[in-house]
């Protein structure tokens, strides 16, 4: 089992990862392709024009409809292809065009020339066609696994229901197996490189995120949560709360006992906040031996019984060399119509009085 799940995860580095990390790596990889989409489509419009100008000398025929499909709808569609790049409510489209231009290409090229003698002057468009669809084109994996594997079973049809002569058949066979195993051989390999920078940027992210010392939300990202509770309610218009915590004498701790356990008790005391509060809520470090929990959907009545649960998850735990220590709360309820400083201005009121009437206690502002 183990082998084949290392096998698995060599191959693919999310294996085994929730589907919304998969999911969240399929738009950031279509994200970062964009750049690639737009020049890849720019310069092939170019070079199909030069194509499409030297073909009208070297076909035998179908020369008009050459021109319009080469030098007129090819050159059209990668151009839109390119411009709809620049547009995010168009990238659906652009890229059901990116996926059906390459076959589109395949089919014109078979009907155009197939059965001409000077096929083969020709036929190297359709292999260079798969290569692109798997490596230039800027498509994620399955979708050009899914256009190139359209494009050859077209080819593959016509190659088979067609005579041709045995041995140019048999080179044309690895011809379009190597454009196709390179093809697929690439992408992956190229997709499996940004699914371990994804992982990489997503850990780097996250790390820059916690604090060090208890893994709860630093400062930095707390604030930023904060902030979009705060934009989130005022679209929603639905109640929401914080609590501001603070343990109180905690200076004893490190006078008496040394920092060393003064680290090890806000692990033990951030340990309890993150497993006594509802997964929606956040809770962050905002420095020292201060903490702030969001509470999303509740508002302050509601928000005093979860700090009553924390009280005596508090109360009752035996931390390390000091066992009892409690902690003041101070709780406020979103308003609407103002920002986290207003809130926290408020929350610190509230934990002020809390500290100043005896400390272990619940104040609300
Ligand atoms: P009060 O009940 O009024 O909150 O009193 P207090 O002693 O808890 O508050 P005060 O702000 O005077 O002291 C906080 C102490 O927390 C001072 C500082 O040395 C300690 N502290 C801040 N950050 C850390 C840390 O990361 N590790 C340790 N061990 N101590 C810290
Ligand atoms: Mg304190
Ligand atoms: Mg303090």
């Amino acid at each position: 089992m183990r082998v084949i799940e290392t096998l698995a995860r060599s191959l693919d580095p999310l294996y085994g990862l929730p589907a919304a990390t998969r999911q969240e790596f399929v738009r950031w990889y279509r994200q970062a392709k964009l750049p690639q989409i737009r020049s890849v489509a720019f310069l092939t419009t170019v070079l199909y024009l030069i194509y499409a100008a030297i073909e009208q000398n070297v076909a035998q025929d179908h020369h008009g409809l050459r021109l319009l499909v080469h030098g007129v709808l090819v050159p059209l569609s990668l151009l839109a292809v390119g411009v709809m790049s620049f547009r995010e409510e168009m990238h659906r489209w652009m890229r059901v065009l990116l996926s059906v231009a390459p076959i589109s290409a395949v089919v014109a090229n078979l009907a155009f020339n197939f059965r001409n003698p000077d096929f083969a002057y020709f036929v190297p468009e359709i292999y260079l066609n798969l290569m692109w669809t798997f490596t230039v084109s800027g498509l994620i994996l399955r979708q050009a696994l899914l256009t190139a594997s359209v494009s050859t079973a077209v080819l593959l049809a016509f190659t088979l229901l067609d005579a041709m002569q045995p041995g140019a058949q048999q080179l044309h066979f690895i011809w379009i197996l190597a454009a196709f195993s390179f093809g697929v051989l690439c992408a992956f390999v190229m997709e499996k490189a940004h699914k371990t920078m994804f992982l990489h940027q997503d850990r780097l992210a996250l790390s820059a995120s916690l604090d060090g010392l208890t893994g709860l939300w630093n400062r930095a990202r707390i604030d930023q949560l904060f902030a979009d509770e705060i934009t989130r309610a005022q679209r929603y218009g639905t109640p929401f709360s914080v609590i501001l915590l603070d343990i109180d004498h905690f200076k004893h701790v490190n006078d008496d006992h040394g920092h060393a356990v003064g680290d090890s008790v806000l692990r033990q005391f951030s340990a309890l906040l993150r497993d006594n509060v509802r997964s929606v809520d956040k809770v962050g470090r905002l420095g020292g031996e201060e903490f702030l929990v969001i509470l999303p959907e509740i508002d302050a009545e509601q928000a005093q019984v979860a700090a009553r649960t924390l009280q005596e998850r508090i109360r009752q735990f035996d931390f390390d060399t000091v066992l009892r220590k409690t902690a003041s709360f101070g709780i406020t309820q979103f308003h609407g119509d103002e920002n986290p400083q207003h809130m926290l201005d408020r929350a610190d009121r509230a934990l002020y009085k809390a500290k100043a009437g005896g400390r272990d206690r619940i104040e609300v502002h």
